[in-house]
């Protein structure tokens, strides 16, 4: 049934395909940026030098420091290239780490922004920001942030190494996961939710046998793609909270996080979210979708238990009391045993089935 809902479109121009950063020449024409600042993280160094090369005159330097969550002080010092060369636009090549950089550039100055994924977190398509001074991260959302113009060239995430590509692939999923429940989800993000986490499903398991694979690239960062529209349209619920919790208090890496507590909070919300399960299930081609997923990683050798990524027991406790502290939208109202139920099963590494958080 088609219930009444908001659609609202993002400006935003996308380019998807092999070998579109070719292109990046003319859409920086196309946005009238001359003097271009290339962001990258330190790792990523020699590509964001390839890169400046290819916009030649149009580059007016390049800043390497990027870091997650993005840190202010990087940013500052990013500010005083910007101002001293004279920048008038940024290309963020990377992940969430530089892209978020990028964002934080344009929040200050209004600058354009072109980003170029190389991963599938997905910060591109949103007007979220997140900053981190003094230990603590805190959240603006605001239109100055979202980039004007996206590149995605899949070649570039040939390189992306094939764990990562599964834990950042889930951390996708899960934006088109909390998407189809969310209060304010609408008949497109539900479609390009399902179509996302069905290329994301296909994708990454091959990418962990055949990490060359362009088709399975394909895939998996179309579905990253759609995921991130799906993220940047609707509000996330209990996963992403709590992945904002565990991350924040115990600072948990960020794809590894979602990858270890999406299968959970799946099998949580399953009772509450009929409409979503269905979608998941036509999506990855059968029922059992927690426990699915929950293989996919798996099967990847990537960690699936809160512990393997150094969070103590004595944390769990204090886990559920952080996402307990605010009221948030969720298809199932969080109950604390059965929270606590989650928080220990994904500390521990259980793998979730339909029974798991019964009643
Ligand atoms: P990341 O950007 O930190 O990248 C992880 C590592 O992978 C880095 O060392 C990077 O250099 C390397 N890398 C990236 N692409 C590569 C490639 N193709 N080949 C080889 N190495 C590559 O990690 P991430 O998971 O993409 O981003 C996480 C950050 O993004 C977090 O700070 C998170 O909060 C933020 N984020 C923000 C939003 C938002 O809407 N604001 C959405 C998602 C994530």
């Amino acid at each position: 049934m088609i219930t009444p809902f908001v659609y609202e479109g993002q400006p935003y121009r996308v380019l998807f395909g092999h070998g579109t950063l070719d292109r990046l020449p003319e859409e920086a024409a196309r946005l009238g940026c001359n003097r271009l600042l290339v962001l990258s993280t330190p790792d990523q160094r020699q590509s964001a030098e390839q890169l400046a090369a290819l916009l030649g005159s149009r580059c007016a330097g390049i800043y390497c420091g990027a870091r997650m969550h993005t840190p202010v002080d990087v940013t500052e010092d990013a500010m005083a290239l910007v101002e001293r060369a004279r920048i008038d636009g940024t290309v963020a090549l990377g992940g969430g780490s530089t892209i978020g950089l990028s964002k934080a550039i344009a929040l200050r100055t209004d600058l354009s922004q072109i980003a170029v994924p190389t991963t599938y977190a997905g910060s591109e398509m949103t007007r979220i920001i997140g900053q981190t001074e003094k230990g603590e991260k805190t959240t603006q959302v605001t239109a100055k942030v979202l980039p004007e113009t996206v590149i995605y060239d899949v070649d570039l995430t040939l390189t992306l190494p094939a764990r990562l590509s599964v834990t950042s692939g889930i951390n996708a999923m899960a934006h088109a996961v909390e998407a189809l429940y969310a209060t304010n989800t609408n008949p497109i993000v539900q479609l390009m939710a399902e179509a996302g986490i069905a290329a994301l499903y296909r994708g990454l398991p091959v990418i962990v046998r055949s990490p060359g694979d362009t088709e399975a690239r394909r895939d998996a960062l179309y579905g990253a793609w759609l995921s991130a529209v799906c993220l940047g349209q609707t509000s996330m619920a209990l996963h992403h909270k709590l992945c904002h919790v565990l991350g924040g208090s115990f600072n948990l890496p960020h794809a590894e996080t979602h990858t270890i507590v999406l299968p959970h909070v799946l099998a949580y919300n399953a009772p509450a979210a009929r409409d979503a399960v269905e979608a998941i299930k036509r999506a990855i081609g059968g029922p059992g979708i927690a426990g699915r997923i929950y293989d996919v990683a798996q099967n990847a050798g990537v960690p699936v238990a809160l512990r393997d990524l150094g969070m103590l027991e004595s944390g769990i406790d204090r886990a559920v009391e952080f996402a307990l502290a605010n009221s948030y939208a969720n298809p199932r109202p969080l109950e604390p045993v059965l929270l606590h139920r989650l928080i220990a099963n994904a500390w521990a590494g259980v793998r979730p089935d339909h029974d798991t958080y019964k009643q």
